[in-house]
């Protein structure tokens, strides 16, 4: 691309910027904690129609994607689950197509007193905006849209079809990204601005959610004998599940992009609820797991370990041994991926490309990370066979307290997105 059209790009990106940043602010106002994304996905579909863009907005329905590749299984209805995709058709299509995808669904508050001010009413205090999502992933999708802002100040668009999808549900299984798959939003590359301080994501771990049930007899305390105690039960069951996480951890189990890292594979007991009152002892008992995988690791077969070895735990408890523990999946049921194993032409093609963007706007390479989660370029990259980019800003304390996002790290992102978009995509004059 000419330098010249290249500086008034990024000349486009600082003018516009306190626009950009109003913007993220009214965004992170809207609490879209899962089945409540209605109001900031209606914002996002405003912003898409006040740019010309046709504008699909629908609600998710199960059974059209329960049958595919990548589905997390759900408890409960998606009745509250809508997807927005913004579409440009170009009139030129000379370029490559791009997906700029991004979530609006937040992760949960957690406790008001934790927070030193009230997370949806973001505040910008130097460099930072806090609130909720201003990082994970808000500042993100408003690079995206801030990024084809640039290009149209500056009289063009993007000469090939692009689709900017704001999606729900990444927070807790992906079916939003499924569903925009499914619904035939395909393109040549993908760009998801999630926020691992402006590096290249090369491989991400995979996730199983599990909850374990656990249920027996109720007795009165006085009565109690060993062991009888469904709360106190679960605490073998979780030492096993470390044992396992100990083990999949081994080295010479590591995918080669975490082949260094002492423990990328992190078994979480997110929640743990049990139990009716002190005087009984208590008869049920239901704990949550977030446990991670490597990519190439096989789901089914990651399945059937962790059920092995909570029944092997069981058999050597004495409430467990009559009580066997049952597993319920719900939630994230995602493989790894590495686009760092994908060799192909357009994958190397679009890393380069980014590269040179990010080169352009920060005057240094881009580096790349393996990281210990999961994003949604798992279904492009691998099951619609599209290289899938995960490049955002600098945020701290995402699913924390006091989340905060760099707003000048805002900015370079979207300069180097709005570059990475008229090169990959080839600029047409509106
Ligand atoms: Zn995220």
């Amino acid at each position: 691309m000419d330098k010249d059209i290249a500086d008034k790009i990024l000349n486009a990106v600082d003018a516009n910027f306190d626009k950009q940043t109003a913007f993220l602010s009214e965004l992170v106002g809207h609490p879209s904690t899962r089945g409540q994304e209605q109001a900031a996905q209606g914002f996002m579909a405003k912003a898409l129609l006040a740019r010309g863009m046709l504008v699909d907005r629908w609600q998710i329905n199960l059974d059209d994607i329960r049958h595919l590749p990548g589905f997390s299984p759900v408890i409960g209805s998606y009745d509250d689950a809508v997807n927005v995709v913004g579409t440009h058709k170009s009139r030129t299509a000379s370029g490559r197509s791009l997906i700029l995808n991004g979530h609006i669904d937040i992760v949960p508050a957690g406790p008001l007193d934790m927070w030193d001010a009230p997370p949806f009413l973001p505040r910008v205090e130097g460099d930072w905006m806090y609130g909720r999502g201003a990082g994970d992933m808000k500042a993100g999708l408003v690079a995206n849209l801030f990024a084809l802002d640039a290009l149209r100040a500056e009289g063009f668009a993007p000469a090939a079809d692009l689709y900017f999808q704001s999606v729900v549900e990444e927070e807790c299984t992906g079916n939003g990204a499924l569903a925009c798959l499914q619904r035939g939003y395909k393109a040549d590359a993908v760009l998801i601005p999630e926020p691992f301080d402006e590096t290249l994501v090369k491989a991400q771990t995979g996730v199983i959610w599990f909850q374990v049930h656990l249920e027996g007899l109720p007795t009165h305390v006085a009565y109690a004998g060993d062991g009888a105690n469904a709360i106190e039960a679960a605490i073998p069951l979780i030492n096993a599940l470390h044992g396992l996480e100990k083990r999949w951890n081994a080295p010479e189990c590591r995918h080669h992009d975490f082949a260094h890292h002492e423990h990328a594979l992190n078994l979480n007991v997110g929640k743990i609820v049990g139990g009716d009152w002190p005087s009984s002892v208590p008869a049920w008992c239901v704990f949550d797991v977030r446990m991670g995988i490597f990519p190439g690791q096989d789901l089914e077969a990651a399945r059937k370990d962790i059920e092995a070895t909570l029944l092997k735990a069981a058999e050597e408890n004495s409430f467990l041994r009559d009580n066997k523990p049952k597993i319920v999946y719900h939630g994230f049921m995602a493989e790894g991926y590495a686009l760092s194993d994908d060799k192909s032409e357009p994958a190397l093609s679009a890393i380069q490309t980014l590269g040179e963007a990010h080169k352009a706007v920060n005057d240094k390479a881009l580096e790349q990370m393996a990281i210990t989660c999961t994003t949604d370029t798992r279904f492009y990259g691998l099951y619609a066979n599209t290289p899938a980019l995960v490049y955002g800003p600098h945020a701290e304390a995402i699913h924390g307290f006091n989340e905060r996002v760099s707003l000048e790290s805002m900015k370079r992102v979207t300069k180097t997105t709005a570059l990475f978009i008229a090169n990959w995509c080839g600029l047409e004059e509106i």
